[in-house]
């Protein structure tokens, strides 16, 4: 095992590193950090993000996208604003569908401009009612003529307020009276859909909604065939989805931690620097330790999915540890800073109702345990 990353890594990293200060974070800064960006700020993020390979990066290149290898997309993820990653790997995902799963229509006209993040996808699967089982979809797809009509409710939809296309699970009822999960991917400027946000407690500024479509007429080319690779389609998205958003979690951590740091070495109580008290050692200590076993276990997760082993319960572990580990984590960054910690101004508490977001989306951890347990035992809890 070499945990020493290879020079092409270290450049990945270093031009991430670069872009974020560059073309991420003062547009961040510059916006109200409790209100959803403007549609042109994360238009500009996303073509940023695009030179990175991050709105195409499980697309291979021959198909245009970057063809990043999952370690290396944890690599860039890492170093991204959660607030960000939470926005492009829906999107990118989307994409990713579109390209195994799509049809040659849909293809030639979504991919190119979903590609260079000139516009933005969404995915809505979770619905009022539907969460963390998918068999329970309730929208439904009817057949009429040349048309589909769609009715049915997404909520918590990440990019529901800004995207441009939407790919969307329902119930197809066949004419022949069968049903099965199918997929149509709607243009959200000519469907009739409503849109609105949901306001979280976190990650404010990347847009969270709902989706309502109430007899919504679409031509049949909106649905999927999702014939394709399926098996390596879930591979890709699902397996994979998990520790990136560890490594969101990672980031978030990691940032309190420096700042953390940074405090015990510069506050002074009872005549020293406070990181020279063994109990603040002790704190610097278990957050670090949280922090690395975190990175660990989501890249050996992506690296598991590199080499086309069996990813289903190390990434599942890596996902529900990572989240965990690194919400404890920033509790002690915080703890460290004392009142400074729990003030706006050091930005830690932003931090704390930031990485809660990350617990749920992509399997919630009572879920990821029990695919973990299904894994090692061969025997299914969640049924
Ligand atoms: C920030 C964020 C972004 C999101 N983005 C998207 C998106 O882009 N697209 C999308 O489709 N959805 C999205 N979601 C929704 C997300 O996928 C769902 O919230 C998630 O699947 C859980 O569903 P639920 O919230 O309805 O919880 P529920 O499924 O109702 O679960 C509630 C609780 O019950 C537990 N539970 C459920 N079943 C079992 C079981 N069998 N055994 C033991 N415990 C169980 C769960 O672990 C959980 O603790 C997002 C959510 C968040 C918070």
């Amino acid at each position: 095992v070499d945990f020493n990353y290879t020079s092409e890594q270290k450049m990945i990293t270093d031009s991430t590193q670069r872009m974020v200060e560059r073309d991420m974070l003062p547009i961040l800064d510059a916006g109200d950090t409790g209100g959803v960006l403007s549609k042109p700020d994360i238009l500009k993020i996303f073509a940023a993000a695009a030179e990175l390979g991050l709105t195409s990066a499980r697309i291979p290149e021959s198909g245009g996208g970057a063809g990043l290898s999952m370690l290396d997309y944890g690599l860039i993820t890492q170093n991204i604003p959660p607030t960000i990653g939470l926005m492009l790997q829906p999107h990118e995902a989307t994409a990713t569908r579109i390209f195994y799963g799509g049809s040659d229509e849909q293809r030639e006209t979504y991919l190119e401009p979903l590609i260079a993040g000139n516009i933005i996808a969404a995915t809505g699967s979770s619905e009022p009612n539907m969460g963390s089982n998918p068999r329970e979809v309730r929208t439904r797809i009817r057949e009429d003529g040349d048309e589909l009509i769609l009715d049915g409710t997404k909520m918590w939809i990440s990019n529901a307020t800004t995207c441009d296309v939407a790919n969307i699970t329902g119930k197809i009822e066949r004419a022949d009276g069968t049903t099965s999960v199918a997929r149509v991917l709607v243009d959200m400027h000519t469907a009739d859909v409503k849109t609105s946000p949901i306001h979280m407690m976190g990650l404010c500024q990347s847009p969270h909604g709902e989706m309502v479509f109430s007899d919504c007429r679409l031509p049949k080319s909106c649905l999927s065939p999702d014939k394709g690779d399926t098996a390596k389609l879930l591979t890709l998205t699902w397996l994979s989805n998990r520790p990136l958003v560890g490594l969101m979690a990672v980031n978030q951590a990691s940032r309190a931690f420096d700042i953390a740091l940074e405090h015990a070495k510069s506050r002074k109580q009872f005549g020293k620097y406070i990181g020279e008290f063994q109990l603040i050692q002790q704190d610097l200590s278990e957050a670090d330790a949280l922090i690395t076993s975190a990175r660990l276990m989501c890249l050996n997760a992506l690296s598991v999915i590199d080499s086309g082993g069996r990813a289903n319960g190390v990434s599942a572990m890596a996902k529900r540890y990572a989240v965990d580990a690194c919400d404890k984590a920033i509790a002690l960054a915080m703890r460290i800073c004392g009142a400074m910690g729990l003030s706006k101004e050091l930005g830690l508490e932003r931090m704390a109702r930031d990485v809660r977001m990350l617990t749920i989306p992509d399997g919630t951890p009572g879920i990821l345990t029990l695919i973990h347990g299904r894994e090692l035992t061969g025997l299914s809890a969640i049924r």
